[in-house]
């Protein structure tokens, strides 16, 4: 078996939200499974992104590559912004991307669903598609049956809730917390899930252990071929890989220090991490809501904000002072730390101090806590996330709701303002000690093993990672 030549995979990741940084793991995985893995980059500047954690692997003799796209200016900027994806007219990188894949053929490429325009060009050549669209199994089953029955038209109001048919336990959402697109009236398979029949699969950034009875449902009834992977974070072994992992915004690094440093100096489990990942906008009024909700609490935090929202011709400087002056009353006090932009997430979650995560359900974010053993509040926002909140919250039990209730895409203006008392109460809930935060740390801590367990070799992903290579090996020698 060891003389024949390598199965080779193509990764095509989408560059905006937590699609890119998930994808580079999943390339990662297969190049220390054995396959001869490439990450084609639409533009350079985004390679040298991911390119140091590369070189680490192949330093490893790991057989994994960044090959970037000769694409016309214009077109390889596009694919790099989120607002452009997935509707952006994409004719432009289709003969660049064709003439690439004639030229060297790979045994599959494993493209992101946002790179819709790719699929044409990839299923033209006869080449195996495979897809990945960095959700998990539980939400993809929701979504699926959510289209096919349309529960949610038979409801009086947005707020009603109604019961997702069909699913293996009972699950309530309103049509407010549905994606926009998501309400339309059912019937026929949308682009995406029609891009993804026409595949070879899906790779799922997921383990079996984590949603078995929708795994299940997902593979058996839904009758979806896919493969669970995840969580494909875990490959970031490396203090350097989980510190660079991703990083998107620029990072004061002194700060960042300090924060790593007053981290080693807290109890264990006594700190809470608040990020809302890397798209999504939160608007001044809820974000010195958050810092309210915050001091209130007592508890001990770390809290990454990212891009705010802002309407033209409004000034801020008043919220920005305040949030300016807290950050200064708070750091001196030793209560928090507010960091600006970006922060190396893994490293906080896997830090012994960090007990509690408030997030927006991204599923990286949902993956990486579960990997930490942290216990969440949940703060969906947009995108899958409230199926994702269910999940953490009823199905897990390892979080608990500060009680979002409006989808709003990621970078709206959203109504809903979630009050300082809220968050204060959830932040408590997790943080605080209680025995409810006991319970749900215990049930984490045991998901962490598992998760582990299932990227090990004869888990359950690494299984899965196998039978795929071994798939597309004889289909190869066929
Ligand atoms: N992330 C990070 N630092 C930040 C914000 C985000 O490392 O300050 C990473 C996070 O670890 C995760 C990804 O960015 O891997 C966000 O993906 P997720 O699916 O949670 O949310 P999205 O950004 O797609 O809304």
């Amino acid at each position: 078996m060891d003389s024949e030549l390598p199965v080779e995979m193509y990764f095509f990741p989408f560059v905006g939200g937590g699609h890119q940084i998930p994808m580079i793991d999943t390339a990662r995985v297969f190049s220390a499974h054995g396959a001869k893995s490439t990450i084609l980059s639409t533009t350079l500047s985004n390679a040298l992104r991911f390119r140091n954690c590369i070189h680490r692997d192949q330093t490893l003799h790991r057989l994994i590559t960044i090959h970037v796209l000769d694409l016309p200016n214009d077109a390889a900027k596009s694919t790099t912004s989120m607002s452009a994806a997935p509707f952006t007219d994409t004719s432009a990188f289709q003969q660049p991307l064709k003439h690439f894949l004639s030229q060297h053929p790979p045994d599959c490429v494993v493209i992101d669903i946002f790179h819709r325009w790719a699929s044409e060009v990839i299923d033209s050549l006869g080449i195996p598609r495979i897809v990945f669209n960095g959700n998990g199994f539980f939400s993809r089953c929701v979504r699926q049956n959510v289209g096919r029955f349309g529960p949610h038209e038979k409801v009086g109001s947005d707020s009603d809730p109604f019961v997702v048919p069909g699913l293996p336990d009972r699950v309530e959402l309103t049509m407010s917390q549905l994606p926009i697109f998501a309400r339309k009236k059912s019937g026929g398979a949308d682009k995406i899930g029609q891009l993804e029949d026409k595949s070879f699969g899906i790779v799922v950034n997921s383990f079996y252990e984590l949603e078995s009875k929708y795994v299940d449902y997902f593979k058996n009834d839904l009758k979806k071929k896919a493969w669970g992977i995840g969580p494909v974070s875990l490959c970031n072994g490396d203090e350097a890989d989980k510190s660079e992992r991703g990083q998107a915004a620029s990072v004061d690094e002194e700060k960042l220090k300090w924060c790593l440093n007053w981290l080693e100096s807290k109890e264990p489990n006594s700190v809470v991490y608040i990020s809302f990942g890397s798209l999504v906008r939160l608007s001044y009024k809820q974000l010195i809501e958050i810092g309210h909700g915050l001091e209130n609490s007592t508890v001990c935090f770390v809290w990454v904000i990212g891009k705010v929202f802002v309407s033209e011709n409004e000034s801020y400087e008043d919220e920005e002072n305040w949030l300016v002056g807290f950050e200064k009353r708070m750091r001196e006090i030793g209560r928090g730390v507010v960091l600006r932009g970006w922060a190396p997430q893994i490293l906080m979650l896997e830090h012994k101090s960090v007990g509690g995560f408030v997030s927006h359900c991204g599923w990286n974010s949902t993956l990486e806590s579960v990997c930490a053993g942290v216990p969440m509040v949940t703060w969906p926002l947009s995108a899958e996330q409230f199926s994702n909140e269910k999940l953490i919250t009823d199905l897990l039990g390892i979080g608990v709701q500060v009680g979002s209730r409006e989808w709003a895409s990621w970078n709206m203006e959203r109504k809903e303002v979630i009050g300082r008392e809220k968050v204060e109460a959830a932040v408590r809930r997790v943080v605080g000690g209680g025995d409810e935060a006991v319970e749900m740390r215990k049930r984490a801590s045991d998901l962490l093993e598992k998760a582990k367990r299932a990227v090990e070799e004869g888990g359950s992903s690494y299984e899965e990672v196998d039978a795929l290579i071994s798939e597309l090996k004889s289909l190869k020698q066929n």
